[in-house]
C-alpha cells in the first residue's frame, strides 16, 4: 500500500524517502542537528498546522483557539519548569526571528548592541554586518584571546564600558567552551546592558545538567528547539516575570503574525521528553562522547579551537593538515559523515573557504553510539582528509554505513 504522500505526490514522497535513506546511512556531526524522536515528529505533522491563532492563550484574534490555548500553556508550562525561569515565550518561529524580537523588546533603531564576532563562534544576529542587527543597530564585537581561543571578559568589560552597549549577547554557533554567565551579568550590571543568553546549542546541555545555566544571571534567555534540545524547528524566549511584557509585545504584535501551532505541540512534547532522566543521561553522553572524539582527534595530530571541548562542539584547525574545510568538509561527506567547514578565530582564509572544520555529537548520541565509538569516528575523520582518491573515501564510507545502520536513527 502506497503511503498518502506516496499516493498523492509521488515526487516529495521519493525525495522524503530520499533523504530518511541520507540519514539513515550517514553520521551526522553537524552540532546544530540531531534527530528528533517519532513523537515530536507526530505533533509536528499533526491538524494542529490547519489553525489560525494570533494573540496570546486566551486573548486570541480568532475564535476555536480553547484547545490551542492549552498546548501553548502546557508547552509554556514546561518550558518554565525545565529551565527554571518566570516567563516563557513559545511562539519564536525560529532562532534569528527570536533574536530579533529581543531587539524589538529593548532597543531602538541606531542603539548600540555587543555580541560576539561572527567569526569567532558569534551568531549573524548578534550584530555581525550582513544580518540587519548589524546594520539597525550600532554593533560592537568582541572575540576571543588569541593564545587561548577563549573569551576574555576583560577585553568584554573594556569594550563594555567604552562603547555603553544597551544590549549584550552571550552564546554563540562555534563555541567549544562553558559560557561565564556569572561573568557577563557582572559586566551588563556594570554598564546597565540588558544580558541576553542565546543559547540555541547548548539548550539541551542546560535542560541535562551539563552545562550551567544562565537562568540566574541574565535577562533574556534565547534558544532554538530543535539543537540539542531535540524538538522541532522552532525557538523560545524566557525571562523574569519583570520582562514578560515587554517580550511577548515584541514576538505579536511587533514581529510576527500567527504561531505554528503544531511546532508548539511539538515543543511541549520535546520539553516533556527533556524532563526525563534518560535525556539527563544523553545530555551527559554528548559531552562524554565530544570529549572522546577530541581526545582521539588530537592523539591524530589535529588541532582544537582552545584545546578541546566542555559542551558538545570541536572546533577543528586544518592548517597544520595543510587542507581547506571546505575541502575536508567535501571530503568527509563523500565519506559518509556530514559536518560543516567553519572559520576558526583569526582565520586568513575566506568564509567560504575557511581553516577549519566543525564537530558535534548531538546526533551520533542519540543514535546511541558511545565513547568506545569515537576512536573510530576519529580515524575515519582523519582517513577521509587524508584520503587520496575516491576509492579510499569509498572505503571509509562502507565502514561508516556498517555503523550507522547498526545505530539507526530513532523512527
Ligand atoms: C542556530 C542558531 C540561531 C538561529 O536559529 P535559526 O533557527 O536557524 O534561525 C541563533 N543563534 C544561535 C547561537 C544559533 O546557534
Amino acid at each position: 500500500m502506497p503511503t498518502v504522500l506516496e499516493a498523492t505526490d509521488p515526487r516529495v514522497a521519493e525525495l522524503i524517502a530520499g533523504e530518511e535513506q541520507r540519514q539513515h546511512d550517514t553520521l551526522c556531526l553537524i552540532p546544530s542537528e540531531n534527530h528528533v524522536s517519532p513523537a515530536v515528529l507526530a505533533a509536528t505533522g499533526s491538524v494542529l498546522t490547519n489553525k489560525y491563532s494570533e494573540g496570546y492563550p486566551t486573548r486570541r484574534y480568532y475564535q476555536g483557539n480553547a484547545i490551542i490555548d492549552g498546548v501553548e500553556e502546557l508547552a509554556a508550562e514546561r518550558a518554565r519548569d525545565l529551565f527554571g525561569v518566570e516567563h516563557a515565550n513559545v511562539q519564536p518561529l525560529s532562532g534569528a526571528p527570536a533574536n530579533l524580537a529581543v531587539y524589538a523588546a529593548f532597543l531602538e533603531p541606531g542603539d548600540t548592541v555587543l555580541g560576539m564576532a561572527l567569526d569567532a563562534g558569534g551568531h549573524l544576529t548578534h550584530g555581525w554586518g550582513v544580518s540587519v542587527t548589524g546594520r539597525w543597530f550600532r554593533a560592537v564585537r568582541y572575540g576571543v584571546r588569541r593564545d587561548t581561543g577563549v573569551v576574555d571578559l576583560d577585553e568584554v568589560r573594556q569594550l563594555a564600558l567604552r562603547e555603553r552597549p544597551k544590549l549584550i549577547w552571550c552564546g554563540g554557533t562555534a563555541i567549544p567552551r562553558t559560557i561565564d554567565f556569572a561573568g557577563f551579568a557582572a559586566i551588563a550590571g556594570e554598564v546597565g546592558a540588558v544580558l541576553a543568553a542565546d543559547v540555541a546549542h547548548i539548550a539541551g546541555l542546560i535542560a541535562g545538567e551539563a552545562h550551567p545555566s544562565p537562568a540566574p544571571h541574565v535577562d533574556v534567555i534565547a534558544t532554538t528547539t530543535h539543537k540539542t534540545l531535540r524538538g522541532p524547528r522552532g525557538a523560545m524566549l524566557m525571562s523574569s516575570a519583570r520582562h514578560a511584557k515587554a517580550i511577548d509585545r515584541a514576538v505579536f504584535p511587533g514581529l510576527q503574525g500567527g504561531p505554528h501551532d503544531h511546532t508548539t505541540a511539538a515543543i511541549a512534547v520535546a520539553l516533556h521528553e527533556a524532563a526525563q532522566p534518560a535525556f539527563t543521561d544523553y545530555a551527559h553522553a554528548i559531552v562524554a562522547n565530544a570529549v572522546a572524539l577530541g581526545e582521539a582527534l588530537i592523539e591524530r595530530g589535529y588541532d582544537l579551537v582552545s584545546g578541546g571541548t566542555d559542551n558538545h562542539l570541536l572546533l577543528v584547525d586544518l592548517t597544520a593538515q595543510n587542507v581547506g574545510g571546505r575541502v575536508a568538509a567535501e571530503a568527509l561527506e563523500r565519506a559518509g559523515l556530514v559536518c560543516n567547514y567553519n572559520a576558526v578565530p583569526f582565520d586568513p582564509r575566506p568564509p567560504l573557504d575557511p581553516s577549519g572544520i566543525r564537530l558535534g555529537t548531538p546526533a551520533l548520541t542519540t543514535r546511541g553510539l558511545t565513547t568506545d565509538h569515537m576512536a573510530d569516528v576519529a580515524r575515519w575523520i582523519d582517513e577521509g582528509i587524508r584520503a587520496k582518491d575516491n576509492a579510499a573515501l569509498e572505503r571509509v564510507r562502507r565502514e561508516v554505513e556498517e555503523l550507522a545502520h547498526a545505530f539507526p536513527p530513532p523512527r
